[in-house]
């Protein structure tokens, strides 16, 4: 199959870049009839957009508190059309947590401050920039999960989509569909973090050469009902219990209408502690007195996780190649200061989009002229702010304090700090050694699962309303299982055990051995195991198409 312009993954960025470019490809072809331009008229671009989740939306994850700025000006000519957000952020707060106190910070840090933006799920977000797209005469297909990228030499020419309806052993089945090959003029990745064809060109075309690695968080979330009424709008960031001093991360708590609470936990997937568990630390951020007073009679509706690419525009990988573009998380847009990407991967599509029309125009998309999109990345704001907090997120690796001291130089000196670049390692080499507990001793206090306040994990599972076709090749490839058994038992106590926020990974004892256990139905495609696998062995691939979590309005 062949098409001008195909687009993986229908998150905000892939789906701002293919509404900016039908805009644009209007605009131009009035200036030339209008004689206002020269050139010629350019034919309307094909342009298709796949998505790997069963509906549009399905595996849309964030929090979110969105600064509009991305969509005010992606919206300039699409008159009448509006972004369906939530409301208005009403109140916004800092607190710190000890284990059992909580402390209204006087201020609220800049980068923390949310007045003028605001609270939206970022499901109802994309279904609508997906509706609008069709509007625009572009193909948006769910379901379709692309696997490896297609190359002529080293120019990308497009991507392969997964096959459908093959067994276990990988047999067809009687359902059996084999994947396409798109082929097109460019490829745009917009997969969000580690995007499984980001990381294979990465590595064929070494984007990364020079470049700082890429560090993650992962945010696990749960959306609460209340049956009083709540104020929505309403913005809250903690920072303290339950991480200690070591880790990077905090807890979030945002209000809806119809008395919805997001509430929700981000950790910085560069900690020591083998055990650390998200979906624990959630628990634990839950029975907290200041978040269990806020969820008082309210149950669970709906739960998920997802990584966050963290190490900001040192880390970021070079977003172009001969046929390629990458945009969004994919690309390292995200400012972990604010914990905010959203405007950024709606304006790194957009910019791309502009880049793709210059290409269109001088009918030629190498990598001399796709090159175009970083320059315009440099004199655009995304560029301003990413610069400024280039050094943020590598303050904190070695610790909250000198993390908050570097972060105050850095504020003051536009971003430089003490060191620039500063140096920052991937996070899974921070990982120590599994050390058993002390008899008695009681290494994460953890309330047992209630089934009111506190969930366990396949309960939340439940809630993601996750599904995989279980007749399939298993789509987590552990690429050497006697490190797993022989080795990361005594190194790491199998820290996937813990990592993985939906028990996909157990370690069996079954006739005197231990075995791991891959329960690759419960995935919610966070990727947590592929970054955070302390050998590297794991990695994840995407599933036939349709499989994972069920978002809605998350
Ligand atoms: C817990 C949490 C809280 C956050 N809070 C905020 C916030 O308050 N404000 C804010 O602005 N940002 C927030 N963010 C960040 C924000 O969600 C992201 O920056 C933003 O969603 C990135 O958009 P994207 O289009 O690049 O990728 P995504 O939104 O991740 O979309 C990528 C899409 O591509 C699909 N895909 C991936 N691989 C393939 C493939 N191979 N084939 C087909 N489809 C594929 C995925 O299923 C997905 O639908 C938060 C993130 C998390 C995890």
């Amino acid at each position: 199959m062949e098409v001008d312009i195909l687009l993986v993954g229908a998150g905000p960025a892939s789906l701002a870049c293919a509404l900016h470019l039908c805009q644009l490809v209007r605009r131009h072809n009035q200036a030339v009839e209008q004689g206002g331009q020269g050139g010629n008229r350019l034919e309307i671009p094909s342009l298709m957009v796949i998505e790997k989740g069963r509906e549009i939306g399905a595996h849309a994850f964030s929090g979110a508190v969105v600064d509009t700025r991305g969509f005010d000006e992606l919206l300039e000519g699409f008159e009448g059309e509006q972004v369906p957000y939530d409301g208005p952020v009403t109140d916004d707060a800092l607190y710190l947590l000890s284990q059992t106190g909580s402390f209204r910070s006087p201020i609220t840090p800049p980068p923390l401050k949310n007045h003028g933006h605001q609270v939206a799920s970022l499901g109802r977000i994309v279904r609508w920039m997906a509706e609008l797209c069709e509007k625009n005469g572009v193909d948006v297909f769910p379901e379709f999960p692309a696997v490896e990228l297609l190359y002529e030499g080293n120019r990308v020419i497009g991507a392969r989509i997964g096959d459908k309806g093959r067994d276990r052993e990988g047999r067809p089945k009687a359902n059996f569909e084999p994947g396409l090959d798109v082929q097109a003029k460019i490829t745009v990745l917009g997969e969000g973090p580690r995007g499984t064809l980001t990381l294979q060109a990465q590595r064929r075309l070494e984007l990364d050469a020079g470049r700082q690695p890429q560090i993650y968080a992962v945010g696990t979330k749960e959306v609460w009902q209340l049956a009083r009424p709540v104020q929505p709008g309403v913005v809250y960031h903690t920072l303290g219990y339950p991480l200690g001093t070591r880790e990077f991360g905090g807890g979030f708590i945002y209000t809806f209408h119809d008395n919805l609470i997001h509430v929700g936990f981000v950790v910085g997937l560069d900690y020591a502690d083998p055990t650390t568990d998200s979906q624990r630390l959630l628990q634990q951020f839950k029975a907290h007195p200041f978040v269990s007073d806020i969820l008082e009679g309210g149950k669970p509706v709906a739960y998920g996780a997802k990584a966050i690419p963290e190490g900001g525009y040192y880390a970021m990988p070079r977003p172009y190649a001969d046929g390629l573009l990458i945009v969004g998380d994919s690309a390292g847009c995200l400012n972990s200061q604010r914990l905010k990407g959203i405007h950024l991967a709606v304006k790194s599509g957009m910019l791309a989009a502009e880049t793709i029309l210059d290409s269109l125009i001088r009918e030629d998309a190498s990598a001399e002229v796709l090159k175009g999109y970083v320059d315009r990345f440099e004199k655009s704001w995304a560029h301003q702010e990413l610069w400024k907090v280039r050094n943020f997120r590598q303050s904190f690796q070695r610790g909250f304090w000198r993390g908050m001291v570097h972060a105050g130089l850095q504020f003051v000196t536009g971003g430089r700090g003490l060191f620039d670049p500063m140096p920052i390692q991937a996070g899974h080499t921070l990982m120590t050694r599994y050390t058993q507990p002390a008899a008695g001793e009681v290494t994460h206090p953890l309330p047992a699962p209630d089934g009111k306040l506190s969930v366990d994990k396949l309960t939340d599972v439940y809630y993601s309303d996750t599904a995989h076709e279980e007749n399939q090749p298993c789509h987590l490839k552990v690429l050497d299982l006697d490190i797993c058994i022989n080795r990361c038992t005594y190194e790491y106590g199998n820290p996937c055990q813990h990592f993985c926020p939906t028990q996909v990974y157990e370690i069996l004892r079954l006739d005197g051995e231990n075995r791991l256990q891959i329960n690759f139905a419960n995935c919610v495609h966070c990727k947590t195991c592929d970054i955070m696998d302390p050998y590297q062995i794991i990695v994840w691939t995407p599933p036939e198409g349709g499989g994972g979590p069920g978002y809605r309005n998350l």
